[in-house]
This record gives structure tokens, sequence and C-alpha cells, in this order.
């Protein structure tokens, strides 16, 4: 599959739901070579009616965290487990995550990701099938077939709580840099 079959696969989509209640599937952003893939959990109103990841308030500080680390953007790719908005802002439920899953893994296989950055509980579940609390995911990288996994909070975790914004910051510093040492060929 390539990009184009991909996109329009996903916007012709009925494969759960939600896609009932969606203005426009939300596909993804950012470099399709990019090294690192940062993967969150489904579109908010904003992006809904914008048809593009991360842009209501939580990818603005988002965005925020990856300027106050200098992260290059050519670097990177952001996208969602589910492609289309869940009702009244909820999490996906599994059986959405699963539906939608196909589509994640095929811009995976197309962009090939040395570092995947799970941003919140639905995508640490869905990606590595933690079922654990955060307070004992975040933080920790794992390798599995050569790729790093990181799980860290969803960006609308710090709206909600403040005390969160620092350990999420640190996570970006060490995304990046192992994004250093992936260059420097000491991973
Ligand atoms: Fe299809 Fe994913 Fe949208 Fe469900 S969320 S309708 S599986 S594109």
């Amino acid at each position: 599959m390539n990009w184009e079959d991909l996109e329009n696969a996903v916007k012709n989509c009925t494969g759960c739901d939600l896609c009932k209640g969606r203005t426009n599937v939300v596909i993804g952003r950012g470099n399709k070579n990019a090294t690192v893939l940062f993967v969150g959990e489904g579109p908010g109103e904003q992006e809904d009616l914008e048809g593009v990841p991360f842009v209501g308030k939580a990818g603005q500080l988002f965005e925020l965290c990856l300027d106050a680390a200098c992260f290059d953007r050519s670097e990177i790719y952001i996208a969602n487990v589910v492609k289309c908005r869940p009702p009244e802002n909820r999490n996906p439920l599994d059986e959405e995550c699963m539906a939608c899953l196909p589509f994640l893994r095929g811009q995976f296989a197309l962009i090939r990701p040395r570092v995947v950055v799970c941003m919140g509980l639905v995508a640490s579940k869905t990606l590595l099938r933690h079922t654990e609390p955060m307070n004992r995911l975040r933080g920790k990288w794992e390798n599995v077939k050569g790729t790093l996994f990181l799980t860290t909070y969803h960006p609308a975790a710090l709206l909600r709580n403040e005390t969160l914004k620092m350990p999420f910051y640190e996570d970006i510093l060490s995304v990046k840099k192992v994004l250093e040492e992936i260059k420097n060929n000491i991973l």
C-alpha cells in the first residue's frame, strides 16, 4: 500500500461507528520519512473540523514543548490511533482502536520510524498491549524488533494537570537525545 492508497482507504472507511460523526478523517501530519512517529488517541473537535491532528489546545501545548526542546519538525510525523473523532472527545473504545489499527500499521510501514512515542494509555495499550497505569509506564523505553518505543502522557492530560508538564517535557528531551544518538550511529 502506498500513501495515496492509504489516504483513500481512510477517507472512505466505514470500519467502525466513528465514521458516522466525523466531519473529516484525520490521517496525520509531518514528514512521511520521519525518524520519530508520535501517536495520540483520536481527533478532537478542531482536528475533526480541519482534518489535521493536534491543532487544538492540547496540540498547541505539544507544539510549545517541541519548540522549548528545539525539536526539528522535519524529524517527526504525528498521527492518532483512530482517524475519526470519538463523540464528546471520549477515549476511543478497544474495538474502534482495533478496527483502525491497520491504518496506523500502514503508516508505520510507510514511514519506517526508528522511534515511536505513545502519547497516552490508548496508544500504549493499542501498540504495546500495555495495561498498567501511566505512572508505571511513563518514561520507559522499549525496543520492539529494532524500533524504540516510549510511553508518555497525552498532551491533553497536561491541560488538566499542570504537574505533568515537566515529566512530559523531560520525555520530549529524552526522545531528542535518542534521536541524536541515532544520528551519531550510537544506537
Ligand atoms: Fe474507519 Fe478508523 Fe474512522 Fe473507524 S475510526 S471509521 S476504522 S477510519
